[in-house]
């Protein structure tokens, strides 16, 4: 028998223990730039977001705005969703002219309300006998999906999300409005 020697490290900031010293070292330290943090200090984290924003946007393809008329944008830097491109217009013209106005806007997607009948058959018959859940037949799933799409059609939910894949380019949006107003103004 003889005496075991448990040497351990400890973490001189939140005082965990580590077998290994290399481990206590690096416990409460950014990983980055080595500053006490609790993971990525918030410096490095801010880099890392504006580089994958950078890279999200360097990977998308650019579309026209007339492409794309009357339908929802996001905004990355005020992070608000605009119905269309004239909202945005109003929100950074009128009511908060003293933003600076964002060279691009991101494409949105819908998210739409929806049921798959299958799903809820399969897990309402979970706990019934093999029997019984054949006899809900694919003809029996295909009624209960129409009615559960015509409900869903008459309910008013509908989200947007961000598309990340298209972005449109408002340099020349920002001009026209600039000259609208300009016009307006001139009458
Ligand atoms: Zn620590
Ligand atoms: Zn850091």
């Amino acid at each position: 028998m003889k005496a075991l020697k448990n040497e351990c490290w400890e973490c001189s900031h939140c005082h965990c223990l580590y077998a290994l010293e290399a481990l206590a070292e690096k416990c409460c330290l950014c990983p980055r730039c080595k500053k006490v943090s609790l993971g990525y200090c918030q410096d490095c984290a801010e880099i890392d977001q504006a580089r994958l924003a950078i890279e999200r946007k360097q990977k998308a393809s650019v579309l026209p705005l007339a492409s794309y008329a009357n339908k929802w944008v996001y905004d990355e830097s005020s992070d608000r969703f605009f119905r269309n491109c004239e909202d945005l217009a109003h929100y950074y013209c009128e009511s908060h002219s003293e933003l600076q106005k964002p060279s691009f806007v991101w494409t949105c997607y819908d998210i739409t309300l929806g049921f798959d009948a299958a799903e809820l058959v399969h897990s309402a018959l979970d706990e019934h006998a093999d029997s019984e859940k054949e006899s809900v037949d694919a003809e029996a799933i295909a009624e209960l999906q129409g009615l559960l799409d015509d409900w869903c059609a008459k309910q008013d939910v509908q989200s947007w999300l961000p598309d990340y894949d298209a972005y449109i380019d408002l340099t020349e949006f920002w001009k026209e409005q600039n000259e609208e107003k300009t016009s307006t103004e001139a009458n």
